[in-house]
């Protein structure tokens, strides 16, 4: 009796359950919601096509089984939001969001349990949930979130699975460092553990969703994503194992409270997935930057010449080495702590500053989470010991940390990030996670917040014959995957055929993609800190147009446009700075790419630098008069690539 009572309450105010949807400013994108017998679900339409089927909505929290029982209280009017924000870090510098806005509050019993807010901008659905306090209960665990991925029949998927837990190199996985594989069957679990974000599907011919979350710090646990025998997905909490079974997988919250940003990409083309915002979109800064970071160019001697090398000597060669090429920076890697000692790194530090250089230092996270020997450790997991060596290291000109070794998205390693990027910004330093999870809007949440790692990087290439020949494969995949929603700190575009200290021929991995593939990819990967996996043994022993584009290739970029490409395949994007446009294309293919480029972005251009490869994959820099209506046409060979500029 109550029940009826209560939907002719909500037909009488709000009109028919289908009514219940939030449609996309240009109408195209149509977010619906339906409860059926005390369910919820939500479908996703594009231009009428459907691009998720009807899935489930819902959370079990110490305040009840959200997920059954509920009924549409209420929804808010379309609010329409708009804002226009400016983010160096990101791909792009100067966004535009718009998107319109309904809350619809779910009642169970009459109590108001929860709201989805829903966002739904021309090409991206953002949604939370809103949990409230009931009676005197003012705080929560989640046990489960229920928000469930269905795709149409014909769905192929791009995703990377999830690691056991303490398991690999010192028992500090899950690292996010699995390869993604792409045209994979629905119905699959990855390696029993799920998959991490960002997970790519393609709709059949009908187009493409990008499926992430943004908007996680120490207020909630990242997530994963399940796969279901039925061919479903669905949110999963961290595994009980990470971070050595230390720390909760059912999140807490205060009431009320939310949980992190669902959010959807959805294309007929991946034009969309490359240029979207909306990690960034719908979160906020937490705090203000504490000086205006300079994010730029750097070189680290550890990605081809490794542990031993963390030496003064070899350091002091980096920084000369920065310093010839006009890079701002050198990472120091693990060990220099007993390599170096204190006492050097404040000479180095001062050296490097005498060629306007400036160093980053590596630190372990630890801590009580896995077994990473390498030093300095104890040093960054407690706000009590890292300000002390934060403030000394402000004091001798370090501008930056690259952390390593964290393993887990449980709330309390959440809590490490935020409270570590909370101090460094006291003492003015930038932050570089590796061995890390990925980051959720970090961008703008965190004002020194550089990249994270959360990728198959630059070391996988050493370690790993395999991984040089299989390089294209995985690099065609990210811009439209792992790097359109973060920074990627790869740490890759090496020059060195062979990954040993000297370059010798025969010894360690030998690179299988081209010099002008290594070019490609400093302007494919997006990252406003860009530490090359470049050596000084390259000034000699590159062409030197290759060592005169990493000169000048930015770090920083103020617009992204997707051009041509399959994930797996080959990869095409144009990345502008300033006004200069770079087109930069891979090719993961065993067929020869032939690209016929739309001059467009030229227009105006005198002249244009066309760098590319030949059969061989022997590179080379042409420059070519610009002539009206003259097009462009590049070839680029299996393991080669191309960039076109002014
Ligand atoms: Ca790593």
């Amino acid at each position: 009796m109550r029940r009826t009572f209560f939907l002719f309450l909500m037909l009488l105010t709000f009109g028919w359950l289908s009514a219940a949807k939030v449609v996309s400013p240009d109408g195209k994108l149509v977010f619906e919601i339906k409860v059926n017998q005390g369910e919820v679900l939500y479908e996703v339409l594009y231009e009428g096509e459907t691009f998720v089927a009807p899935s489930a909505l819902g959370l079990a929290t110490t305040l009840g089984d959200f997920r059954k029982d509920l009924m549409l209280a209420k929804q808010s009017a379309v609010s329409l939001i708009e804002e226009h924000y400016a983010l160096r870090t990101i791909k792009s510098s100067s966004v535009h969001y718009r998107a319109h806005e309904v809350i619809f509050s779910f009642n169970q019993d009459e109590r108001h349990v929860f709201d989805l807010e829903v966002q739904v901008s021309n090409n991206d659905i953002a949604f939370r949930y809103k949990v409230y306090p009931q009676g005197e209960t003012l705080v929560t665990r989640v046990f489960e979130e229920e928000t469930t991925y269905v795709f149409p029949e014909g769905t192929s998927t791009f995703l990377s699975p999830q690691m056991e837990p303490m398991t690999a190199f010192a028992r500090t996985a899950p690292s996010y460092e699995t390869p993604y594989f792409p045209d994979g069957p629905v119905g699959q679990n990855g390696w029993g553990n799920g998959y991490v974000f960002p997970a790519l599907f393609r709709i059949g011919d009908a187009g493409w969703v990008l499926i992430s979350e943004t908007g996680v710090d120490s207020r909630y646990a990242a997530s994963r994503l399940l796969g279901k025998d039925d061919g479903s997905y669905k949110i999963g909490h961290p595994m009980e194992a990470e971070n050595n079974g230390n720390g909760t997988v059912a999140p807490g919250i205060a009431l009320p409270g939310y949980t992190p940003w669902r959010t959807l990409t959805v294309g007929t083309t991946l034009q969309p997935i490359v240029e979207t915002t909306i990690p960034f979109d719908v979160v906020e800064e937490k705090y203000p930057a504490s000086e205006n970071y300079a994010f730029g160019k750097g070189s680290w001697s550890w990605i081809i010449k490794m542990d031993g090398h963390t030496t003064y000597e070899t350091q002091k060669e980096y920084i000369d080495f920065s310093a010839a090429m006009g890079y701002s920076y050198v990472l120091v890697d693990a060990l220099w702590d007993t390599q170096i000692g204190r006492d050097r790194i404040e000479e180095l530090a001062a050296y490097a500053a005498s060629k306007d250089v400036a160093l980053f230092l590596w630190y372990n996270s630890n801590g009580y989470w896995n077994d990473a020997p390498q030093g300095p450790h104890g040093y960054m997991h407690q706000s009590s010991v890292r300000r002390p060596e934060m403030e000394w290291m402000q004091g001798i000109g370090v501008k930056g940390i690259k952390v390593d070794f964290f393993g887990g998205d449980k709330q309390v390693t959440m809590d490490v990030y935020e409270s570590l990027l909370y101090d460094a910004n006291d003492y003015g330093l930038m932050v570089i996670f590796h061995g890390t999870t990925l980051p959720r809007g970090w961008e703008r949440m965190f004002p020194n917040f550089a990249s994270s790692e959360a990728v198959l990087a630059s070391e996988m290439l050493h370690f790993s014959q395999e991984r040089c020949d299989e390089e294209a494969v995985q690099a065609s995949m990210h811009p439209f995957i792992r790097n359109t929603v973060a920074s990627m700190d790869f740490g890759g575009s090496a020059l060195n055929q062979y990954y040993n200290a000297n370059n010798t021929p025969g010894v360690g991995t030998q690179r299988k993609t081209s010099d002008v593939f290594a070019l490609a990819t400093a302007v494919l990967f997006q990252s406003p800190v860009q530490f090359f996996a470049l050596a000084p043994n390259n000034m000699h022993d590159a062409p030197a147009w290759a060592i005169d584009f990493m000169k000048e290739v930015p770090s920083l970029w103020d617009e992204v446009r997707f051009i041509d490409g399959y994930p797996g395949r080959y990869a095409v994007l144009a990345r502008r700075s300033g006004d200069q446009w770079y087109v930069a294309g891979i090719n993961a293919g065993e067929e020869t790419l032939q690209l016929e480029l739309d001059p467009d972005l030229f227009v105006g251009a005198e002249r244009l630098r066309l760098y590319s490869d030949d059969s061989g994959l022997k590179g080379s820099l042409k420059v070519q008069k610009m002539k009206p209506g003259s097009s462009l046409k590049v070839s680029v060979p299996k393991n080669g690539g191309f960039v076109l500029t002014q």
